[in-house]
């Protein structure tokens, strides 16, 4: 099977050229001036005016992640499914070690939910959240199977939580191996005591869960993370930034010479704290850490760490949970009424990345358009060792590929998303820009308005490792 893709706009991280784009199979077979060549196809789709970008790499999402009594409300099969929708033709998802497992029945756990149900590739992190003689001997294990990169988490006591001592433990032997390690990087441990105290003063709704996640706390332990990482000699990944205290952080330690990455996601880019208000309506808005206060110039510091690359990779942290009660799993946002730290945290967002980011860094003009590709995808794949298999449009890479329009508008909602999700964190949000066809591994998959893929579509990925270490 051999698809033309004609007369686009080719946009990669380092490249925007006219040229036609040739699909053989699973790869890019040829890339050309359009008419400079004599490419015959099966099936030939006209992309005049509009720009052809690898698929994109969402290296933060949590599908089925059970939390706080419930579970995140997209499997595997809908949750790639609605990425696939916006342009994201790979994710990786963080399989986890509860306490007391091993590390590798997390793996085998994850793996079993992804098998088979998948629209689009995918990898796998590992959290490792039971520190134990045995994790930390599996991690290596893990390696073998193509999983470089572990997640621990300062906050959540009780939960994902590991101690200092715990995570430099694991950065040791991530320092052994070259793994990453990733950071949910919040002081759990005085949230919760800022938590008790809230609710002992009766303030239980939504907005209180913003307030009380101050971004001082994830300055510390952005900043605590950083130093364990420095001596321990392993290259660290701060998952979800959303405070200009953590990126000075980072910036501090990049511009030291460091191995230290960062990601923010859409939301923090977006949405801010006045949309934990309104009542228990807040609730959709719930995840950690919190939506920023927009005046204290959060994100304004984001979006220009997205420019200067002190922030180097946009991902979703896509973590659903409906709003009313769901069908099968029952109670989702709502356990918190009454409780804002029982509200699960996490919000839908896999669908939107691609368009979002567009609309807010080249339709406002605070990005260029091959730094968009090179946030949403070239880096991603660079990061955690897939690149150029994946994360651009080459001879020999996968033909995971998005014929995307620049000029159509696309209004998000609830009523026409693809998550799993009853509610839109962008509900009437009308952007500058649409995914119209996607290409997974040379099979379309997206177009004319329909999914024409299978769940199964989708394949494991190994990863090498983290290719920017110095
Ligand atoms: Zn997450």
């Amino acid at each position: 099977m051999r698809t033309l893709i004609k007369n686009g706009t080719v946009v990669t991280a380092s490249e925007e050229t006219l040229a036609d784009v040739l699909v053989d199979g699973e790869k890019v077979a040829g890339l050309a001036a359009p008419d400079r060549h004599g490419w015959t196809a099966d099936k030939v789709i006209d992309a005049t005016g509009r720009l052809v970008v690898p698929g994109g790499l969402d290296v933060h999402t949590h599908m089925e992640l059970p939390f706080g009594g419930t579970f995140a409300s997209d499997s595997f099969e809908t949750g790639t499914r609605a990425a696939a929708w916006g342009g994201s033709t790979t994710i990786i998802d963080f399989a986890v070690q509860a306490k007391g497992q091993n590390l590798m029945d997390g793996f085998e756990a994850w793996m079993g939910k992804a098998e088979r149900n998948c629209a689009i590739d995918y990898g796998m992190h590992l959290i490792v959240g039971d520190v134990t003689d045995q994790s930390l001997k599996e991690m290596d294990i893990a390696m073998g199977e193509g999983v470089t990169s572990f997640k621990m988490f300062m906050a959540y006591p009780g939960v994902f939580y590991s101690t200092d001592g715990e995570i430099f433990r694991a950065m040791q032997v991530a320092a052994e191996s070259g793994a990453t390690i990733m950071m949910h990087a919040e002081n759990g441990i005085a949230i919760d005591v800022l938590i008790a105290q809230a609710l002992a003063r009766g303030e239980t709704d939504p907005i209180y869960h913003g307030v009380v996640r101050k971004s001082i706390l994830e300055g510390e332990a952005t900043h605590r993370a950083i130093a364990l990482a420095e001596l321990a000699g392993c290259p660290l990944y701060v998952v979800h930034m959303s405070a200009q205290e953590a990126l000075a952080e980072v910036t501090n330690a990049r511009d030291e010479g460091m191995d230290i990455f960062a990601e923010t996601c859409p939301q923090y880019l977006f949405l801010d704290l006045d949309d934990l208000g309104n009542g228990f309506e807040g609730a959709k808005f719930v995840c950690s850490p919190p939506l920023r206060d927009r005046s204290e110039g959060h994100q304004e510091a984001l979006w220009s760490g997205l420019a200067t690359n002190d922030l180097q990779v946009v991902s979703t942290d896509h973590c659903p949970f409906c709003f009313n009660d769901h069908a099968t799993l029952g109670r989702q946002k709502r356990l918190g009424e009454g409780d804002f730290s029982k509200i699960p945290n996490g919000l839908p967002g896999v669908e939107h990345r691609m368009e979002l980011i567009y609309h807010g860094a080249v339709a406002e003009d605070r990005l260029s358009v091959k730094r968009w590709v090179e946030v949403c995808a070239a880096t991603p794949a660079k990061m955690f060792g897939l690149y150029p298999q994946k994360g651009t449009v080459a001879v020999g890479s996968d033909a995971d590929l998005v014929v995307f329009n620049p000029n159509a508008p696309h209004t998000l909602s609830a009523s026409t998303h693809h998550m799993n999700t009853d509610y839109s964190c962008y509900e009437g949000l009308t952007l500058q820009g649409k995914v119209e066809t996607v290409l997974s591994r040379g099979k379309t998959v997206i177009e004319n308005d329909s999914y024409v893929g299978q769940k199964g579509d989708g394949k494991y990925l190994r990863r090498e490792l983290n290719q920017y270490l110095t």
